[in-house]
């Protein structure tokens, strides 16, 4: 192991504080806590001086890869960077310590944020109402499809099928069926689009939804996306939109404009703040009127010149999320939204577009680009050519480690073989997009000349090879000595 785990590092009764005597008389913790609440033995925490702590975690982000450190091309995950002012907002007291159970009265600036935030975010989706309680992206898209089926409740029947796309990310069809529907995948025709004819053969009064991603996960615009609402519409359907390619769109087309009810936007992605290991996250959801009385309490409103978190909405989901506890998000978002103003969003949307095209053109010789229409923020090679060489696409992720960069998203989506997901973001600049075309371009290099430098990638990194699917089947996070 390059670093010891903190416990290994702990020695019994070390401490990385010191506390003046206690001026106050003591308080048995059985005084004010419950007895049922109370810890029957001490916390087995690790025990380690100040200094350690600080050094063992600078060792681990040095061994890490990170948005401050390089470029990190993960498709479809919109690694941007994080500007630092979205931070230091963040980190204001009045923002940073409050706590979820202060009364609305002593809240009133959060609140209004919210309350602000909301508003913009319904006008960037050209829809009418907005709650900031999803969690993160696939939780979005779990309340979204909760309020569809409440839409159809309250019309008497809740369908039984939700359609979505081939190439839609696994958290599509995971949402619809903890949602209680069955998820009826439609095929995407040559161009990489939805194949209206199948989507036509799956259309009848169990279609509940249907839930797309705009652009696709492609990185390439539905373009018949009027003509899919309406066909949906039709038999009494609703359309979703997975919003996480919003960051390609912003400013320039909006989800209610073309036709869809509800969308989720993932504010770790467009709008920057920081994400990656799972989290922090924000998927805040934006429906217009079919939907507004189903999303969940409290919605923040402006009653005169206060606001209140109002509870009262007796068609409500209800909780999807116990507090707004990740409020820092919130900040970030809002930051960065009245930091560029409208021109500035619609430059980055532009430039997200320009920095992909310009990366795709130096990259197709070398790689095979399996649908060629022109891609929005993002784009999907094949490793077809150089598996025929023999090595994966999993081999050449691991050999750009060895370059100094974070490996593109791989093997989807699943429509792609050998797919390697590529989006570069408008934070980048021509120099830093250039070094990287050159390092894939020196990589397809090696596969002809020394393919085992590839296969047995990576030789820099802190680890090799690590067994990635026996971790997710085997979770194992708790220290025993
Ligand atoms: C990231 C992403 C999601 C899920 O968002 P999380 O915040 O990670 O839960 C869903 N769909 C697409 C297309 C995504 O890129």
């Amino acid at each position: 192991m390059p670093e010891k785990l903190i416990f290994e590092i702990s020695r019994e009764g070390r401490k990385g504080y010191t506390l003046p005597k206690n001026d106050v008389p003591e308080m048995s913790p059985a005084a004010s806590i419950p007895a049922k609440l109370l810890r029957n033995k001490a916390a087995e925490l690790p025990e380690v001086s100040e200094n350690e702590v600080v050094r063992h975690f600078v060792r681990l982000s040095n061994m890490n890869y990170h948005i401050d450190k390089g470029f990190y091309p993960l498709g479809s995950c919109t690694m941007k960077y994080n500007p630092k002012v979205n931070e230091k907002m963040s980190s204001l007291p009045g923002n940073a310590d409050i706590h979820p159970m202060e009364p609305p009265e002593a809240v009133q600036g959060a609140l209004e944020l919210m309350y602000n935030l909301s508003n913009m975010l319904a006008e960037i989706a050209g829809l009418t109402a907005v709650s900031l309680q999803p969690a993160a992206g696939a939780q979005g898209e779990l309340t979204g499809i909760m309020l569809i089926r409440k839409y159809h409740e309250s019309k008497g029947k809740v369908r039984s099928k939700i359609l979505v796309p081939d190439s839609a990310h696994g958290t599509n069809p995971a949402s619809v069926a903890i949602s209680g529907y069955k998820s009826v995948s439609i095929k995407s025709n040559p161009n990489g689009t939805v194949d209206i004819e199948d989507l036509k053969k799956h259309l009848d009064d169990e279609v509940a939804g249907m839930m797309l991603t705009n652009p696709n996960t492609l990185g390439i615009f539905e373009t018949q996306i009027a003509e899919i609402c309406r066909l949906v519409h039709d038999v009494g359907g609703l359309m979703y939109m997975d919003g996480a390619n919003l960051n390609a769109i912003v400013g320039l087309v909006r989800p209610g404009d073309m036709g869809f009810d509800v969308v989720h936007i993932n504010l770790h992605k467009t709008f920057s703040t920081p994400h990656g290991g799972g989290g922090p996250g924000s998927g805040p959801v934006a429906v217009n009127d079919k939907l507004r009385d189903f999303l969940p309490v409290p919605v923040i409103e402006k009653k005169g010149d206060r606001f209140v978190m109002e509870f009262d909405r007796p068609k409500s989901i209800g909780k999807i999320h116990a507090f707004f506890g990740n409020f820092g998000m919130l900040v970030r978002a809002y930051t960065y939204i009245l930091s560029h103003g409208p021109d500035g969003l619609r430059g980055n949307s532009m430039n997200a577009l320009i920095n992909a095209n310009y990366l795709l053109n130096k990259l197709r010789g070398a790689f095979v680009l399996p649908y060629s229409a022109r891609p929005m923020h993002e784009f999907v090679l094949s490793a077809d050519l150089q598996k025929e060489r023999g090595v994966k696409t999993l081999d050449i992720a691991k050999r750009i480690l060895d370059y100094g960069y974070h490996a593109p998203t791989i093997y989807f989506p699943l429509i792609v073989h050998e797919a390697l997901m590529i989006e570069p973001t408008e934070t980048e600049t021509k120099e830093t997009l250039d070094a990287f075309a050159d390092a894939l371009l020196r990589i397809d290099e090696e596969i002809r000349t020394n393919p085992e430098v590839v296969r047995s990638a990576p030789s820099t990194a802190p680890v090799r090879r690590l067994d990635d699917a026996y971790a997710a089947r085997n979770v194992n996070v708790c220290f025993k000595e």
